[in-house]
């Protein structure tokens, strides 16, 4: 797949146009000489095609739009993608406008990475997924510029990377039937419910496969007795854990139902940013950190952290994204419970190559930064 270089939108700092988007060959840069460069951040918008439409409770939707993004610094190029599913309130609009306040070129040493993403998220509050785009890029600069992939300067085990998840939508029983025969290569799958039909759904991916189920009701349930009911079913039909059962304000009912279900549950729409852990021990067994959500890994790093000092599990998880931002976030795989890392997957026209699923294990390269290459 070729880049369309008139698709650009914006271009900031001085980078020319000869200089984006070039083809990376990771791996085979020698350790950079950090003279007194600066950095140049330059992004486009992008629309994801959706391979099937996507249900959860709530709404449908066919396409996911991001903004894709690079900073470029001494020849060396970092990705970074940010996606913006609508139900989180950011958009191409959202995040251009916020990019364009990013003044990046005041810095000259892409290693200051606390002061820099510090700096970013002191511009707005909130957008999240505009921040989490130069965190990212920011990241894969850093290791191309030491020629080393991300899980390596954490110091992080490749072997430990969890199995993914593979997530089926809320649809009617025949394309539930499809979908699981086509996810026959995942070793866990997660399954949505809260459309009203959650034993159907259930009753009908167990009709295909017996794998270890996740499940995601997304603020599906509003009575905490019916909560409580569907969670010891669940529990019979090999079910590991129910990511936001409840409304993400039902924070009483949410604690009365982990302390009584059978099942671990975890937040994830209650759950953003790493000041809102704390609060949640008790409320929930554990969190789901996306990477558009936490602004970035700079933020989730410290977020599994904290989660485990408050013994709480940790999952991550994704949007609907590229194979950028899915292989960002699975440099930390090592670290985590669980993982939900599919987004990539889920599209029919990535633009990068990336992290692979081998036998339903997130399996980590040997490429620096986040591990991608363009296509
Ligand atoms: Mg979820």
């Amino acid at each position: 797949m070729q880049f369309k270089r008139r698709d650009f939108v914006k271009t900031l700092g001085v980078a020319s146009a000869a200089s984006l988007f070039p083809i990376v060959t990771g791996g085979c840069s020698s350790p950079k000489v950090i003279k007194n460069g600066k950095m140049k951040l330059s992004f486009r918008a992008y629309d994801l095609q959706l391979t099937h439409t996507f249900t959860v409770a709530g709404f449908s939707r066919n396409t996911t739009p991001v903004i894709l993004t690079e900073i470029e610094y001494e020849g060396l190029v970092g990705y970074g993608e940010a996606s913006m599913p609508p139900y989180l309130g950011e958009s191409q609009e959202s995040v251009t406008k916020f990019l364009t306040k990013v003044k990046l070129d005041q810095f000259n040493d892409p290693f200051r990475v606390d002061d820099i993403l510090t700096y970013v998220d002191s511009i707005d509050i909130n957008n999240r997924a505009a921040k989490a785009c130069i965190d990212i890029a920011l990241h894969d600069l850093i290791g191309k510029i030491v020629n080393q992939p991300l899980y390596k300067l954490w110091g992080l085990n490749p072997a430990k990377t969890p199995l993914t998840s593979f997530t089926i939508g809320i649809d009617t029983p025949d394309v539930v039937r499809l979908k699981t025969e086509e996810a026959s290569r995942f070793r866990i799958l997660k399954v949505k419910l809260g459309g009203g039909n959650d034993k159907e759904m259930i009753n009908t991916v167990r009709s295909v496969t017996d794998v270890p189920l996740y499940v995601d009701v997304n603020q599906g349930w509003k009575d905490k007795n019916l909560a409580l009911e569907m969670c010891h079913w669940l529990k019979e039909q090999g079910i590991q854990f129910v990511e936001q059962p409840m409304p993400k304000e039902q924070i009483d009912d949410m604690a009365w139902l982990t302390e009584n279900s059978p099942l671990p549950t975890i937040a994830d729409e209650a759950f953003q940013r790493l000041q809102d852990i704390a609060k949640f021990k008790g409320v929930y067994s554990g969190i789901n950190i996306k990477l558009m959500k936490s602004t970035g890994l700079r933020e989730a790093h410290k977020m599994i952290t904290v989660a485990r000092a408050l013994d709480m599990k940790v999952m991550i998880g994704c949007m609907t994204e590229t194979s950028c931002a899915v292989s960002a976030a699975a440099q930390l795989s090592p670290l985590v419970d669980w993982a939900d890392l599919d987004g990539n997957l889920l599209i029919d026209n990535d633009l990068y190559e990336g992290i692979k699923i081998i036998d339903g294990k997130v399996t980590l390269n040997e490429l620096p930064g986040i591990g991608i290459r363009v296509i």
